[in-house]
Order: C-alpha cells, then structure tokens, then sequence
C-alpha cells in the first residue's frame, strides 16, 4: 500500500530530511542532486543528524547504522528509474520544478508516484507538464524533517484516491501526521505562517522591537514554539523571499509582499541558519 524504495531529487534542506525519515522508517532511499559533492553533503547531514539522535538516546545505533545501509546518492536521474515514489526537492521555482517532472515522468515506471514538497506552488501547475498528471501530489514536509511532526498532503483536482491512499499510508508509515489540503497558493502552512514571517519582518524594518523580542513576543505571549523571525531563518530568508513574492501575486494581497530589508538581507547573503547568519547569528 505505502512507498518501499524512495528517491528524492535536491539533497539540501529538505531532501536529505525527507531521506533520513524514510531510510530510518525501513525504506530504501536514493538521494539525487546535480553532483556527488552535493550528493555527499546531503548524506554526511544525514550521518550527522543520525549520531545526535544516538547521543540523545532517540535511535539505536543500529537504527542508525540499518538507516544508512538503506540510502545511496547519485547524480543520474536515470538511477531513480526502480522508484515508488519521487520527491522532488529543489528550490521554489515552477519552471525548474516542471523540467524536472518532465524528465521524470519519461524515467519512472508508470504506476510510480511523482511527489513535490513545493511550499506554496500550485501542484497542477507542476503536473501540467506530464503525461499522466492523476500520479503526482504534493507532499509538504517541515523543517527538520526528522524532529517536525506535520506531512501536508496536497491534492490537485486531478489527483487519484488511490495516489491520495498510498501517499497517506507512506506518511503513516514514516511517522507524520498527515493532513489533507487542497491546491490553493501556500496550502494550509504556509500561507499563515509567510504571513507572520513578512509582518515581524516588516516591524524590524520599522523599528517597532528587536528580532529577539519580536520573537519573545510569539513565544511567551502566543505560545508559538518559535518565533516568526528565528523560523524564518531556518526556513532560509532566500526561500521564504520567493514563497512570498508568489503569494503576493496569487493571492493579490501584499501582506506576502517581501520587505525591503528581507531583499537587502538575501542580496548580501544573509540567508539565516544556512549561511551562518539572518536575523541571528548561526555559528557552524
Ligand atoms: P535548498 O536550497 O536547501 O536545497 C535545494 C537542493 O536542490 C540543493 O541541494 C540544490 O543543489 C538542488 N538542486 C537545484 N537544482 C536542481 C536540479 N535541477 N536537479 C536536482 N537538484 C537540484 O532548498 P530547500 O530549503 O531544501 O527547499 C526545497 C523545496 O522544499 C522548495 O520547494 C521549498 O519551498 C520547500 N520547502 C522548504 C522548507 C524549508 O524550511 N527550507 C520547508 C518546506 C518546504
């Protein structure tokens, strides 16, 4: 019923979270990017990621060990030809999502699933470009993967049920609590939370409090788990940059409009954790 060999396409942030759920849930996973040393990065992350969950007591080190038996990299598309299920993983970027799924859809056997972890791009825009647009959905993971709990699972109008079921009972089978959205511009998650993220921007712009107390602020007052402008920087400032230029457009409302400062911060390369710096400093 579920997925049992999984590739994911893009080894950053997400794709390798999304391999290190997987391969620790039983599953065997091919982990592809543009070359072996973002390949090996995305796997060294993953190796990292495991030996913390060992030394907090979480997994086994034969948990751990089984896990990365189970996961291999590549930079040939072709080698995700055996695959279930593909979850492309790549930056937010329709035309570089849909090249994408052209090439996989002429790679894939036909009754395997073609999965995007967009954020907020509309699922039937990506499946457009296949030959049978019924096997592809969305499916939005959390940051980081392996520690956040929520899958949402995106379904376009011409999703199948049966392609809905399975991606249901992998989500299961990998330990995330799933939900169901339909194909609106930044789904269920993103759509509130970009909003936040922009606002506190704004007010750091305005000089209202500093990002630490803007953060405070959600945390003691709201009892956010974090702060709009510490999430953001995990998220990475680029990628929320594009989620909300797109929102602004969809949606018509310029509350997703990107701020000035977010702009400047991504032009000098502030990108938050990732970079090493954003609103906070993120030493290695
Ligand atoms: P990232 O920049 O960390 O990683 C993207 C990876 O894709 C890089 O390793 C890059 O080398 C690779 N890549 C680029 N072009 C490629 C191509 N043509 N073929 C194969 N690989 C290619 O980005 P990310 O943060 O992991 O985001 C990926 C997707 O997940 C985006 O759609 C984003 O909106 C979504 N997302 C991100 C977060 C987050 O917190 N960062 C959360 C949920 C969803």
């Amino acid at each position: 019923m579920s997925f049992a060999t999984i590739g994911i396409v893009g080894a950053g942030t997400m794709g390798h979270g999304i391999g290190h759920v997987c391969a620790l849930a039983g599953q065997t996973v091919v982990l592809y990017d543009l070359d072996d040393a973002r390949v090996a990065a995305g796997l060294k992350k993953v190796e990292v990621n495991l030996r913390k969950g060992v030394e907090k007591g979480k997994v086994t080190a034969e948990e751990s060990a089984a896990a990365l038996a189970r996961m291999s990299g590549t930079s040939r598309l072709q080698n995700l030809a055996d695959c279930d299920v593909v979850v492309e993983a790549v930056p937010e970027n329709l035309s570089l999502k849909q090249e994408l799924f052209r090439s996989l859809d002429g790679i894939l056997a036909p009754g395997a699933v073609l999965a995007t972890n967009t954020s907020s791009l509309s699922v039937a825009a990506i499946a457009s470009v296949v030959a049978d647009p019924s096997r592809v959905i969305g499916t939005h993971f959390f940051n980081p993967v392996h520690i956040m709990a929520l899958l949402e699972v995106v379904v376009h109008v011409g999703t199948r049920a049966d392609v809905l079921e399975r991606t249901l009972a992998w989500g299961v089978a990998i330990g995330k609590e799933c939900i169901t959205v339909r194909d609106f511009p930044g789904f269920a998650t993103s759509r509130l939370g970009v909003c936040l993220g922009m606002e506190a921007i704004r007010m750091v712009e305005e000089g209202v409090a500093s990002a630490e107390d803007i953060d405070k602020a959600m945390v003691l007052g709201y009892r956010h788990p974090i702060g709009p402008l510490r999430l953001t920087d995990m998220v990475g400032l680029d990628v929320r940059l594009a989620i909300g230029e797109y929102l602004a457009g969809e949606l018509g409302n310029a509350a997703f409009q990107p701020p000035q400062l977010m702009r400047r911060m991504v032009a000098e390369g502030k990108l938050g954790a990732k970079s090493g710096e954003g609103f906070y400093a993120w030493p290695k």
